[in-house]
């Protein structure tokens, strides 16, 4: 399905944007209209992280008008393996400000609007409004949901892309001529079901090629051109450097924009929605959550428990808390780590940040370990208070 342009063109080139975009404008599909096109375009990136960033640089090289960036994040080192809009000396500035003076190297003639602030129920309609496309470069489903709800509500078209370790997928969601993400994903995955890349890790490259994608379905709904990916769910596979496309329908039952919607405008919590802890575990950790602090005293004063991490192997490598044993939480949940544990000692729970642990601990619990106990804020917050020395990652 072809669709007509998404902007009208701007009223003309100067002689040094002819000269600059001249191999766009040599493109018979492209030409001078489709660059004033782009000129005339307004586009907003939700997030200057892994695909916010090769989204925003070839946005702002391809010669998109206005961009604007939503982001409230700083950059840390560890952005550093893929958000390649971000460099050494931006380490600690706002990663909104930091990707607009890259944007502005690579091209003066781009008006760079910063949202410094985290995309919420509240200024959702008042900055997606301000744009034609939105670009998602979101890494958590809370965001996903509500920029989704939101572009719906307003009649915006998104492109979409999410990335996880060597897979990537890409769509274009627009209500008004095909599905919405609610259509592909109805409901969140259950809490802990989904690692993020924080958790799971991604290949740096791989933002590159989804984003790549990204920016070539946002020019061609801008100008018109070739065939989006509306209705079609684009996987990419690196390790078997497979490309496959898959078909996707408006689902008519869509609670967004099916026939009979039921959810009509956002949603009063979208962190709740998705759920970012489970009930269960949420009810696990009260009155059996300790600090690293007391983790330490407990330590110190050679208290009698065992201490299991339980991250995943590669984790345990980087960085561990000394005197822990590694148990994935796979193992917790499926039951086949429990024989191994013992009955006669509390058991210490921890993981990175403190949810896995809190779904570990709620498995544990149910299985009889009364007195087990998680680590609140896990291997961050140990390192954070008990021994800076070691990476955090
Ligand atoms: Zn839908």
């Amino acid at each position: 399905m072809s669709l007509p342009p998404l902007v009208e063109p701007a009223e003309s080139l100067s002689v040094d944007e002819i000269r600059r975009y001249s191999r766009h404008l040599i493109i018979p599909d492209v030409g001078v209209a489709g660059q004033k096109r782009l000129k005339n375009a307004k586009v907003l990136c939700v997030g200057a992280g892994g695909l916010g960033s090769p989204a925003l640089m070839y946005l702002a090289a391809a010669g998109v008008g206005t961009l604007g960036i939503v982001e409230f994040d700083t950059v840390d080192e560890s952005n550093l393996q893929r958000q390649i809009i971000h460099g050494q000396s931006d380490i600690g500035r706002p990663k909104a400000e930091s990707a607009a003076a890259s944007i502005r190297e690579i091209n003066p003639y781009v008006n760079v609007v910063i949202h410094n602030t985290a995309i919420d129920r509240d200024n959702v309609f008042d900055i997606f409004g301000q744009y034609d496309l939105i670009v998602d470069g979101t890494d958590n489903f809370a965001t996903r949901y509500l920029v989704n709800d939101a572009a719906v509500l307003l009649g915006k078209p998104y492109v979409w892309g999410s990335i996880y370790r060597f897979d990537g997928q890409a769509s274009v969601f627009w209500a008004e001529h095909g599905p919405c993400y609610r259509c592909l994903y109805p409901e969140p995955p259950p809490p802990g079901m989904v690692p993020s890349c924080a958790e799971g890790g991604v290949l740096g490259v791989l933002c590159a090629s989804i984003g790549a994608i990204q920016v070539t379905e946002a020019i061609k709904l801008l100008t018109g051109v070739g065939e989006p990916l509306v209705g079609s769910l684009m996987v990419y596979d690196a390790l078997e450097m497979t490309y496959r496309k898959i078909k996707v329908r408006k689902d008519p039952a869509c609670a967004l924009c099916g026939e009979n919607p039921t959810v009509t405008q956002l949603l009063e919590d979208y962190e709740d929605f998705c759920g970012a802890v489970s009930v269960e575990a949420q009810e696990a950790v009260v009155d059996s959550t300790i600090t690293a602090r007391e983790l330490k005293e407990w330590q110190d004063a050679e208290k009698d428990f065992l201490l299991v991490d339980v991250r995943e192997p590669a984790e345990f490598e980087i960085v561990r808390i000394p005197g822990s044993v590694l148990i994935p939480k796979g193992e917790i949940l499926s039951g086949e780590a429990l024989a191994t544990l013992p009955q006669d000692k509390q058991i210490v729970l921890h993981c990175k940040s403190g949810v896995r642990s809190a779904e570990a601990l709620a498995a544990l619990k149910a299985a009889g370990f009364k007195d087990a106990v998680h680590v609140q804020g896990g291997v961050l917050a140990w390192v954070k208070t008990i021994d800076p020395s070691l990476p955090s990652y």
